[in-house]
């Protein structure tokens, strides 16, 4: 039976799973047309096991970027040999998890991890598939806090030292080297970036096929930006755009896989938070709308000044005014957005703060003693 939303106890999660799946199919739809793309789901985006459920259904593989996503991606049903797993910081036991469920490829990002994978596979008799996470030194133009790809990030192999690694990598016995992986940031709009990236990964081919080294996958990581200020125009990002820039500018040998890491764009826009009024309060120069939810359900705002479209879902008025909307959390930065234009808004109403499925729930936690957020989908609740 399918709850009205005022009768849920706020603070929760809205996820949209109709839209959900019209995004899956989006994305498959385009990839229909290059057999050698495959889309690893990043589950960091969003780990609610009701989402895994339906993405790992559609056909998705999945990125991790710890031992327990590769866990969580097991126990939801998506198969080991389409797991990868990226982190600079794999601990012994992360790396054993993904040994015993023999996935698909581990993304190395240093000397030493790529060592100790070698150590413990030899422990468990087996050979681990490896592709070195290369530092394109590729600029990403968004957040600086989400820029992944640059000479100064922490991530991945620097380019200088990419050929050293590939020998060694060749050298050890259960190391299996399969190829090179890419990540230059997140929220990326401007396709320029992933042009670049398609160049610089075609120059290192050159290189390394000059020293008689040809990998079989490439991976060029996730990143896919969404509309965070018309969510409602643009639901589903423009996977055609994103898919037909690697097919136009990288140079695929016929032999060759291409993989992706979509978190983002898969999940962004079919979440909301949703959330009430609990004081509009006045002061000399602000009118607060203090709401239930803070940046322990959605720290985005707070974590990297991200926006988020806010709208009322209950008032009838046809005036409008300014609210700087803010959570009840001890913390200035406990705002989700200044001087928003709202519809009068008054205690008890009821407002969604859109595009909140990407970074949202999986990023909440209990400071200040608070309950966990829960969640629910369009099967349980009707939003309107
Ligand atoms: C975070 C991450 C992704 C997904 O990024 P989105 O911007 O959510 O698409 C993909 N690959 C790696 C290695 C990541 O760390």
């Amino acid at each position: 039976m399918n709850k009205n939303f005022r009768d849920i106890r706020t603070p929760f999660y809205y996820y949209d799973t109709a839209l959900l799946q019209a995004t899956l199919d989006a994305v498959r739809c385009e990839i229909s047309q290059y057999p050698d793309y495959h889309v690893h789901y990043a589950l960091k985006a969003n780990a609610n096991p009701r989402l895994l459920q339906i993405i790992q259904q559609a056909g998705f593989g999945a990125d991790c970027v710890s031992g327990g996503e590769v866990q969580a991606a097991i126990d939801a049903g998506f198969p080991a040999d389409k797991v990868v797993y990226a982190g600079v910081g794999k601990s012994d036991r992360e790396i054993l998890t993904a040994l015993k469920h023999d996935i698909f490829c581990f993304n190395v990002e240093s000397i030493p991890e790529l060592q100790v994978i070698n150590e413990l596979a030899n422990k468990e008799g087996k050979v681990a598939r490896v592709c070195l996470r290369i530092n394109p030194d590729v600029e990403a133009h968004t957040h600086t806090h989400i820029i992944t790809g640059m000479a100064e990030n922490k991530f991945g192999i620097a380019l200088h030292d990419m050929m050293h690694v590939v020998e060694l990598a060749n050298e050890l016995p259960n190391i299996s080297f399969e190829g090179l992986h890419f990540h230059i940031g997140s929220q990326i709009t401007n396709m320029q970036d992933y042009v670049a990236l398609c160049q610089r990964i075609n120059e290192i081919q050159f290189m390394l096929n000059k020293q008689g080294i040809y990998p079989l996958v490439i991976n060029v990581g996730g990143g896919l930006g969404i509309d965070y200020h018309a969510p409602e125009e643009h639901p589903i990002a423009n996977f055609k755009a994103y898919f037909h820039v690697f097919e136009q500018h990288l140079h695929l040998r016929p032999e060759q896989s291409l993989h992706f890491e979509l978190g983002r764009s898969i999940v962004a826009q079919c979440g909301s938070l949703i959330t009430q009024v609990l004081y509009v309060k006045q002061t000399a120069t602000k009118q607060f709308a203090i709401v239930d939810a803070g940046m322990t359900e959605l720290i985005r705002p707070a974590l990297y000044q991200a926006k988020h479209k806010i709208v009322n879902l209950t008032s009838r008025s046809d005036t409008q005014a300014k609210y700087d909307v803010v959570g009840p959390i001890c913390e200035s930065s406990d705002v989700f957005d200044k001087d928003v234009l709202l519809p009068f808004t008054q205690r008890g109403d009821i407002l969604a703060i859109r595009s909140a499925g990407a970074y949202g729930e999986v990023m909440a936690s209990t400071y200040n003693c608070r309950t966990l957020v829960t969640s629910y989908t369009d099967k349980e609740v009707v939003l309107s």
